[in-house]
């Protein structure tokens, strides 16, 4: 096809020439594209095509490769021509087509229709589900021209798209660092959506401009350069302005006057090595003072955007401020082309120093992961830039935004808690996957429920959102209630059968004693052992004790308390175990372990009702325990203090001493302490010697 617009062609020759090995390429994208966009126009009248080659002319600006410089030829294709993916791909392979298709889908995007999902999110979302971070610059590069056309379109249009503009595109522009595109993009969506703002400082920076180049020519630029120079540093001079837009907000931001922005002009000094750019920053602030709190070191910093320099802010001749910029050339690539320079490296490679520029792509790659495959580089660039949240989507194509590391059962539970709570299993872009793979984004996740299923404590290990953890535990929470309402049940039931109570009548004196007026409450209190066994045995008369008296079979494991500090256990009030007896836990929920001797009767009752909850324990601890005795005698003056002087001479203390007389006998019951069961035999045997003690036993219950 003959290319009559003379326009067009200086384009393209300007393009082909950027890439002497890639010409064949380039020129089939724009004839491909020629032919499609045959008959279209824009709306300015000019032919389709000026669009997608200007699109390409901004990409080869950027010194993007030739796979996305063509890819920017063909960026319309799909979505405006009869052309499909297919054909697409048969002509110029897999990457252009996936490229084309992916810009395609992201102006399918209505940011209208989004109006839910906030800007921030948008932009995520953007860069997120762009396979290829390379989709993202040809759209905004199509951005760039739209924007740059955007006059010829209706007044209502050109703020939709300003607006869109301003709050989605530049601010991913600055995010991936592309400072070039991002100035121009601010500056035509400030034009179109604040004409007279912009008018005004449009002029007023034209107007100080020819006085601060003058000033800067005359008093700083020389007096920079002899010092340099005297240094032996070999450094570019360069300066200017500020973009517009930034001016202005900047006249928000501290809310000042035109008038008081001074710093519109700013002086670049490129240097070869980051040492000359320290050097030059000494250099300066010798010569001139600097202004305090304005020096920003972002070379050993860097802004989140990689972005470096060193900037600082001076007094001048005449006392004018005047800002420095100072940095590396590779910096400086950079610092206009953001992540785009990645490609214009891959470009520059045969050059002498290409080896070491771009070395931060490598040290980023290696702080992340190690790889130094280029695909895998910007995958992690672009996870390690929006690495907050994960964007994927339902079967129906509804988007949904979960924090990064989000599992199947997070989607399912963020849809409904039922889905969640019967969450079987997941399908992510149609295969199944397990239940705690992370989500990506991109991905379409199908939730597989089941009305059996119920949720996994071990969900609990791989969720991060705070729904499905609470919902998880809530659903926890739930069950083990009811396993604590049967086990209640049950023990309820055991004990009824050694009472001559019914179920209502022992339910109604439980309630009374423990004080729990909800039916239920008191059975999850019995059953989680939060009321002991023990106690509840202790409630119910005590003849229906007397006919558990049985001997205690073994029990099934053995425990060893004597070592383990922090093993919650309690002795039991009913026999007051001391070391050396043999002893037996009964294992209680939520309070430990309760020790017996092992001739206790509540114990030996619990042998035979619970013995999956008594384990034999060897427990040999030191210190005094307190433990009870009684002492049955004829009653004669000076009878108790014989014995209480016996319990002293043996080395004990009485706690507690409580007499009864019946005429003739006195029954003596004492609380003393011990060290051990030896102790406390050598003291009942002791008592025994007393004249008139008939017997002498320790008490149980
Ligand atoms: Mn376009």
């Amino acid at each position: 096809m003959a290319v009559k617009d003379l326009k067009i062609s200086e384009i393209l020759e300007d393009i082909l020439k950027a890439y002497p090995e890639d010409q064949e390429l380039i020129r089939k994208a724009f004839e491909f594209s020629l032919e499609k966009h045959e008959g279209q126009k824009r709306k300015s009248g000019d032919p389709y095509i000026t669009h997608s080659l200007n699109v390409a002319k901004i990409l080869s600006d950027l010194r993007m490769d030739a796979v996305t410089v063509s890819a920017g030829l063909l960026h319309d294709v799909l979505e405006d021509t009869d052309t499909t993916y297919e054909e697409l791909k048969d002509a110029f392979g897999e990457e252009i087509a996936n490229i084309v298709e992916g810009v395609t889908k992201i102006g399918r995007i209505n940011f209208r229709n989004l109006r839910e999902a906030q800007a921030e999110n948008f932009r995520k979302l953007i860069i997120a589900t762009a396979k290829d971070i390379r989709v993202v610059i040809v759209k905004l590069a199509d951005r760039l021209h739209n924007m740059r056309t955007l006059g010829y379109l209706s007044r209502e249009k050109r703020i939709r798209i300003a607006e869109e503009t301003l709050e989605v595109y530049a601010p991913i522009a600055h995010r991936l660092g592309i400072w070039e595109i991002k100035r121009e993009l601010e500056d035509l969506a400030f034009k179109h959506l604040y004409p007279k703002e912009y008018e005004k400082v449009r002029k007023f920076v034209s107007q100080s401009l020819e006085d601060l180049e003058a000033y800067l020519k005359k008093f700083v630029i020389p007096r920079v350069k002899e010092d340099l120079s005297r240094a032996g540093i070999r450094a570019e001079i360069s300066y200017r302005p500020k973009h517009l837009y930034s001016i202005w907000q900047k006249t928000i931001r501290k809310n000042i006057k035109l008038e008081e922005v001074h710093d519109i002009l700013g002086v670049r000094i490129i240097v070869r090595t980051v040492p000359d750019c320290y050097t030059v920053l000494g250099i300066i602030h010798s010569v001139f003072k600097p202004v305090p709190g304005k020096f920003k070191d972002y070379i050993s910093l860097p802004k989140p955007n990689l972005y470096q320099s060193l900037h600082t802010t001076v007094v001048a001749p005449k006392g004018r401020m005047v800002e420095f910029q100072i940095r590396t050339e590779e910096m400086h690539l950079r610092a206009e082309k953001g992540i785009a320079a990645h490609w214009a490296y891959k470009e520059g490679k045969e050059r002498a120093e290409g080896e070491e520029i771009f070395s931060w792509l490598r040290d980023l790659v290696e702080n992340i992961q190690g790889s130094r495959n280029p695909a895998e580089v910007l995958d992690n660039i672009k996870r390690e830039l929006f690495s907050e949240e994960v964007f994927v989507f339902t079967p129906k194509g509804d988007l949904v935004v979960l924090p990064a590391g989000a599992t199947p059962v997070d989607f399912a539970y963020h849809i409904h808690t039922e889905i969640g709570n019967h969450c079987a299993g997941a399908k992510v872009n149609g295969r199944i996957v397990p239940l705690n793979y992370r989500l990506r984004s991109g991905d379409q996740v199908e939730i597989i429920t089941s009305p059996t299923k119920k949720p996994n404590p071990d969900w609990l290990k791989f969720v991060v959102t705070g729904k499905a953890k609470s919902k998880i535990k809530q659903f926890i929470k739930q069950m083990e209630r009811e396993r604590f309402l049967n086990e209640g049940r049950r023990i309820l039931e055991k004990v009824r059968d050694h009472t001559n109570l019914s179920t209502e009548d022992l339910i109604k004196k439980l309630r009374t004693k423990v004080r729990i007026k909800d039916e239920e409450d008191l059975l999850i209190a019995l059953g989680s052992g939060r009321i002991p066994i023990e106690r509840v045995i202790s409630l119910i008369s005590p003849k229906k004790r007397e006919k558990t008296r049985r001997e205690v079979p073994e029990g099934k494991g053995e425990v060893s308390v004597e070592d383990l500090g922090s093993v919650l256990y309690d002795l039991g009030k009913c026999c007051n175990p001391v070391p050396g007896d043999e002893v037996y836990g009964v294992v209680t929920r939520g309070k430990g372990i309760v020790l017996h001797e092992k001739n206790c009767s509540n114990l030996k009752y619990l042998m035979e009702n619970f013995p999956e909850k008594v384990l034999k324990v060897k427990w040999k601890p030191s210190g005094k325990f307190r433990t009870r005795i009684r002492v049955r005698a004829k009653d004669r003056i000076g009878i108790l203090s014989e014995i209480t002087s016996k319990i002293a001479e043996n080395d004990s203390n009485i706690w507690e001493a409580v007499t009864k007389t019946t005429g003739e006998e006195a029954i003596m019951e004492f609380t003393i302490d011990v060290t051990d069961r030896k102790h406390l035999l050598r003291i009942l045997r002791s008592i025994k010697t007393v004249e008139g003690v008939e017997r002498c036993l320790r008490v149980y219950s």
